[in-house]
């Protein structure tokens, strides 16, 4: 998982925040496996189960819900296809937030969510020169 996200995904984007669709298979670390994501978070629902079956059966739920939405937004950043949500303003902060990460990769790490950079306080401050490299990707 490090190696797929940290030295491949990190390498592949650095420079450039998204290339044409490639080949599947030859694009790196730019997809969760939304299956490892949910045997991943069966530990915690069987746990959550003795306090609460329904509160045990949403979390599994939102671990599907973040894994879907992670996919498919991320994959609209880096490889940009004019997906339905491309031009809606959530997604753009959202992209503007991964953008940063790419260049900070100590800063905003959440794809999905980024308010847990709010509250963890792990927020990137754009410079001048990064709010003009996002206005020219098209998500500022
Ligand atoms: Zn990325
Ligand atoms: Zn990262």
């Amino acid at each position: 998982m490090f190696t797929s996200h940290a030295v491949e995904h990190h390498t592949q984007y650095r420079k450039v925040f998204h290339d044409d669709p490639m080949p599947k298979g030859e694009d790196r670390g730019i997809r969760l496996n939304f299956w490892e994501g949910l045997v991943e978070g069966l530990p915690v629902a069987i746990i959550l189960f003795w306090f609460s079956p329904v509160g045990a059966g949403m979390f599994m739920l939102v671990v599907a819900l973040h894994h879907t939405i992670w996919n498919q937004i991320h994959l609209e950043m880096h490889q940009p296809t004019g997906r339905f949500f491309a031009n809606w303003w959530l997604y753009k902060f959202c992209a503007r937030h991964h953008f940063l990460h790419h260049k900070y990769p100590d800063k905003n790490f959440n794809v999905a969510f980024p308010i847990g950079d709010f509250i963890c306080g792990t927020i990137a401050k754009p410079s001048e020169k990064d709010w003009e490299a996002m206005r020219a990707e098209g998500i500022a």
